[in-house]
């Protein structure tokens, strides 16, 4: 449901009488440009795509004018929104921002310079605040490498400016260094500890805002978390160190997930989630990890679960890698372990008669992209089939579902140890 609760939403025709833009349903005009939507939450212009959501209420087109302001200052208008005063402001930006890899690609840098340079930083547990003196206006979230940085967030004041840094999921520490005018911060990749003790991470797929599938009155962030914790029972008891990404209802990143998991020096990560089809017969569990060669159906489920990455960074089409694609030489030599695990997974699946043989599948999640370990994704079953939704949701055979995924990740650790 759609409240109007913060004043950032305007009206086109309050839009229209403080700036002289027009926003339509399908395109916005402004000084004889025109800016086109290529979906409900963003326009093209000038070969860039920007997210700029649009709802209807009472009759009435309403945009949210902190995502407009950046793209009238692409079409030459010089407007900002004020984030504080919660209104639109003419002025001229004079802080430039700029970042990417540094030479060896170990390093990621971030550098902003502004006037005057005037700094003040913040540091947060996911996420580095730079607040600095002078506008800056083009862009209302900045996409990262995933790696080094997720995304950047931009909030614009009357005089100053805010970028938000969310660190990706390689992040292994940074450094600030202000000279003049210039503010660098510096980004490490992480190096993983080593953990002498077996370490499984266990994701719960989804949680807080983002419910994932929904299905025959049943929620996906539910009943993954109630697998989860099952599962991280049964391995606890047997002498594994075990981790979650989230023992609640809560919103979590794909790349908060992978950084705690790569931070942690674990061995394995298991993402569990539910899998959703227009075909209500479909049903059984079914073990995936990640690949680039995808058949359309495996392509559809990597779309559906990677929808959450739309919470993350405003908008990509859903379709299109987040940065680069695995050209990482770890993470090619992670896939043939991945695929053990998945394999040993999807057997102690068959075993327990909790799926059909359709072998072990591949597609290219995003929470395992980030991942530095050997690491698979489960969907424990439809919850779009009345009768299997029915089931996931019931204690018995959820405890069902988490002995069959202990006892593949126990088998695959034998495997491995027992020395090949
Ligand atoms: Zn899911």
């Amino acid at each position: 449901m759609f409240v109007l609760l913060l004043s950032r939403w305007l009206t086109t025709s309050e839009i229209r009488r403080t700036t002289g833009a027009k926003v339509y349903e399908n395109r916005v005009v402004y000084r004889g440009k025109v800016a086109r939507y290529v979906s409900g939450g963003a326009v093209s212009y000038g070969g860039r795509v920007f997210p700029l959501q649009k709802r209807w209420k009472g009759g009435k087109l309403y945009v949210r004018a902190d995502q407009l302001a950046p793209i009238l200052l692409q079409m030459g208008g010089n407007w900002f929104w004020d984030a504080e005063g919660k209104r639109f402001f003419k002025g001229k930006p004079t802080v430039r921002f700029v970042m990417g890899r540094m030479g060896d690609g170990e390093r990621y840098v971030i550098t902003i310079t502004a006037k005057g340079g005037k700094f003040r930083t913040i540091k947060g547990e996911d996420s580095l605040v730079v607040e600095v003196k002078g506008l800056y206006g083009k862009f209302w979230k900045i996409v990262g490498d995933g790696d080094f940085v997720s995304y950047v967030k931009v909030v614009q004041f009357r005089k100053r400016t805010r970028f938000v840094v969310h660190f990706g999921a390689r992040e292994g520490g940074y450094t600030v260094r202000k000279r003049g005018e210039t503010l660098r911060v510096v980004i490490r990749k992480l190096v993983p500890k080593k953990s002498d003790r077996i370490t499984v991470v266990i994701d719960p797929g989804h949680g807080g805002r983002d419910a994932g599938a929904i299905g025959n009155g049943y929620r996906e962030k539910d009943i993954n978390l109630a697998v989860a914790l099952k599962v991280a029972k049964i391995l606890r008891a047997k002498g594994y160190r075990v981790l979650l990404t989230r023992k609640d209802d809560r919103y979590v990143s794909l790349y908060a997930r992978a950084r705690m998991a790569n931070r942690s020096g674990a061995h394995l990560f298991v993402s569990i989630h539910c899998n959703a089809s227009r075909d209500r017969r479909a049903s059984g569990m079914e073990t995936y990890f990640l690949s680039e060669s995808r058949t359309s159906e495996e392509r559809a489920v990597a779309i559906l679960e990677n929808s959450a990455i739309r919470y993350d960074i405003g908008y990509v089409k859903p379709d299109e890698p987040v940065g680069a694609i695995i050209g990482d030489l770890l993470q090619n030599l992670l896939l043939e372990q991945s695929y053990r695990l998945a394999l040993s997974i999807h057997r102690s699946a068959l075993k327990m008669a909790l799926t059909k043989d359709r072998g072990v599948r591949q597609a290219g999640f995003y929470v395992l992209k980030w991942v530095m370990m050997p690491s698979v994704l489960v969907e424990l079953g439809f919850i779009t089939n009345r009768r299997e939704a029915k089931r996931l949701a019931s204690p018995s055979y959820q405890r069902r579902l988490a002995k069959a995924i202990a006892e593949g990740i126990e088998e695959y650790v034998r495997q491995q140890q027992g020395g090949k």
